[in-house]
This record gives structure tokens, C-alpha cells and sequence, in this order.
């Protein structure tokens, strides 16, 4: 049984529709990631599931009870704000408890739950200091404590490592993760990441323009892209996105560039027959190409092609290779892109089965 579900949602803000006709459900425990660019729409979702706006239109199922006309404070959720909405005059110990002012429990149940999440985010030393006294990172442990000690079995995040720098966000990332395998409420996080997105969700549902483009699990999402926005905006460097003409014969399919190289897709499980001529876009992962010192054994592409730039971050390299007027981009070993040249030829092999293809006139995944 779907713990959460959207049914028929649409969301308009006087003459403008955000969302129209959207439907999703996450499974009791899932981790569900609503994943886009800005402006997408997945902050006013999250806000329809809070009860912090009203529908246009459309049901909002918690469990088997219909809680789209509910108050926020009847819905049996807990919400983490990107803000952290923490009470500066009250101590940590103030902030946790206030989350359960409204809860008719005993002192000593209070006490106990406080207790437990003090221990399980490692805020214990913290309990009698104020939020102007804490770290932007123990701020936010605080904001999710106060969320734990509800025991709600929805649990709502909205960006809420969208203010802590890189190093703090990959321990939180780890930290609410762990949280989550632990407890295992049903999670609804809300961010424009896909790093938190691939390395936190068990379901992913990534947006544009207010329609859900894809919803699958990380792997899916990565691995086959629904269509050609989901290929763009998920993996960094971003997938290569080239323009091709089919040409079918027999069970072999080639994918033509302009530049005159070509990609077998025989062992490409299209969805329907591909017919010769058909315009397509290829999509092809910078991390999937081996650069063909270690040649691989029968590949789906060769090129040779001129270094116009390599760039390296110390743990990784991508080298860039003029691919006709445009540049393909490949993840390299970052010692191999130390030697790299602009304008020396690189030869590159691309292994069977990894390419992605597209419709060139629908963007869908053929
Ligand atoms: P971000 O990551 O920037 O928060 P988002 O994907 O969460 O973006 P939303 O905040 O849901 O996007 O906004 C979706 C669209 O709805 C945007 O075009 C936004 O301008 C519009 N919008 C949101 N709230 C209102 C409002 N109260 N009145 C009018 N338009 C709104």
C-alpha cells in the first residue's frame, strides 16, 4: 500500500497552473527525492503534502486517510525546513521539546524521545545552548531533532543542506541517510542536488515545468534516461547529447554523426523497431568511454579525435575532444590528462550496451 500518495494534483496560483493533473506515489519506508531544476515546482508538492497550501484540485492520500483538507498539525507528518525554523530564545532542549508541545504524551515520554535523538544526531553536549550558540551544521542536526522526536512516519525535508558548505553537506548527506535506514519513516526530501537525490533516495522523481518527467529508483534514472531532459540533467559532467541518422540492416543498427563517425546499436534494446533513417540523439556517459590505450575488445565506437581541452579537479580529469563543431566530453584517469596536449589525437572507444538513444523529434527514449 502506497504510504503517500498524489492523485490527480493540480496547483495554480491565480491565472498560472504550476502543476496539472500530477500523480505520484512512495512506498511505506521509500525515500522519496523530488529532483529539478529551480522553479520546478517540487517546494509548492512538498507544500501541498505539508498542508502549507491548499490543492487547486486533486486528492492527497496519508495511508488510507484523505488528508488533503486537513491542517498541517493533523497529517502526522515532521518537516525539516531548508531555514531550520528553530526558536532563537529557546535552548536546543527548548526547540526539540516544542516539537512535541502539541502531543497530549507524559513527561517522561518526552524526556525519553528527547533523549533518544539528542544521542542519535550527537547533540547531547548542545541541549543548553541557544541556536545563535550553534554551528550552521548543529543547527540543522537540531531542526532534524525536532522532527525525530515526533516519531512521525513522514518525515518532509525541503533543501535542508542547501545552506551548509560542501563538506558539512556530504557529512549530513551520510548522517540523514543513516537516520533513515535506521528508523525508516517514509521520507519525502525535496532538493535541485543530484548527488544528495542519487545517493540518498530509494525512488527518485525528477521535474520540470511542473510534470514529472521520470520517477525510478537512482539507478534507473541513471542508467535509463526516460527522455532527453532526464539525461541532461542527471550526472556531471553531463551526458554527451549528439544528433544521429539510423541506418538499419538486417540486426545491425548504426547511429551516423555529422562528423562522419558512426556507433553500433545492435545490442540496443529499443522499445520498438528502429527504421532506417530515423533522426536520433545518442547520449554517451564521459565515464563510459576508455580511451583506447587498453582497447576494448570490440567496441561500439572508435574515434580519434583532437584534445581541445583537459581539466583536472585532482581526484578526477575530464578531457574534451572537438567532436565536429561541438566537444565530446570523457571522464579520464587523471594522471593519463596530466599529459594531455591541446591538439594531440586521443583515440576513445565506447563499449557496447552503454549508449543511451533518444527520438530526435520527441526526446523520448527510443
Ligand atoms: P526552488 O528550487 O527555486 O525552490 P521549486 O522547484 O521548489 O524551485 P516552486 O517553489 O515549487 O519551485 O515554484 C514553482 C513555480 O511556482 C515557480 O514558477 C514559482 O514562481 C511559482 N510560485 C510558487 N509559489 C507561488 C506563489 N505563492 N504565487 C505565485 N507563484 C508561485
Amino acid at each position: 500500500m502506497p504510504r503517500v500518495s498524489f492523485e490527480h494534483i493540480v496547483k495554480s496560483f491565480g491565472a498560472i497552473t504550476i502543476l496539472n493533473d500530477l500523480n505520484l506515489s512512495v512506498d511505506d519506508g521509500d525515500f522519496l527525492v523530488l529532483l529539478g531544476p529551480s522553479g520546478c515546482g517540487k517546494t509548492t508538492l512538498l507544500n501541498l503534502l505539508a498542508g502549507l497550501l491548499e490543492v487547486s484540485d486533486g486528492r492527497i492520500m496519508i495511508g488510507e486517510r484523505d488528508v488533503t483538507d486537513l491542517d498541517p498539525r493533523d497529517r502526522g507528518l515532521a518537516m525539516v525546513f531548508q531555514s531550520y525554523a528553530l526558536y532563537p530564545t529557546k535552548t536546543v532542549y527548548g526547540n526539540l521539546k516544542f516539537g512535541l508541545a502539541a502531543s497530549k504524551l507524559d513527561r517522561a515520554e518526552i524526556e525519553r524521545r528527547i533523549t533518544v535523538a539528542a544521542k542519535l544526531l550527537q547533540i547531547e553536549p548542545l541541549l543548553n545552548r541557544k541556536p545563535g550558540q550553534l554551528s550552521g551544521g548543529q543547527r540543522q542536526r537540531v531542526a532534524i531533532g525536532r522532527a525525530l522526536v515526533k516519531q512521525a512516519g513522514v518525515v518532509l525535508f525541503d533543501e535542508p543542506l542547501s545552506n551548509l558548505d560542501a563538506k558539512l553537506r556530504t557529512e549530513m548527506r551520510l548522517e540523514i541517510k543513516k537516520l533513515h535506514d535506521t528508523l525508516k519513516p517514509t521520507v519525502v526530501y525535496v532538493t535541485h542536488d543530484q548527488i544528495e537525490a542519487m545517493t540518498m533516495a530509494t525512488r527518485i522523481a525528477v521535474m520540470d515545468g511542473g510534470v514529472i518527467q521520470q520517477f525510478g529508483t537512482p539507478d534507473e534514472i541513471y542508467g535509463r534516461p526516460a527522455n532527453l531532459f532526464v539525461a541532461g540533467f542527471i550526472g556531471a559532467p553531463a551526458m554527451n547529447l549528439r544528433k544521429a541518422r539510423l541506418t538499419v540492416n538486417g540486426g545491425s543498427v548504426q547511429a551516423g554523426f555529422d562528423t562522419g563517425d558512426a556507433i553500433d546499436l545492435g545490442d540496443y534494446a529499443f522499445s520498438k523497431k528502429p527504421e532506417s533513417g530515423a533522426e536520433v540523439v545518442v547520449g554517451l556517459r564521459p565515464e563510459h568511454f576508455v580511451v583506447a590505450e587498453q582497447p576494448i575488445f570490440n567496441p561500439a565506437a572508435s574515434f580519434e579525435l583532437p584534445l581541445r581541452q583537459a581539466e583536472r579537479t585532482g581526484s578526477d580529469a575530464t578531457a574534451y575532444l572537438g567532436f565536429g563543431e561541438e566537444l565530446l566530453a570523457l571522464r579520464v584517469d587523471p594522471d593519463r590528462a596530466a599529459g594531455f596536449r591541446p591538439g594531440q589525437p586521443v583515440r576513445a572507444e565506447f563499449p557496447r550496451g552503454k549508449a543511451n538513444v533518444f527520438s530526435a523529434e520527441t526526446g523520448l527514449r527510443l
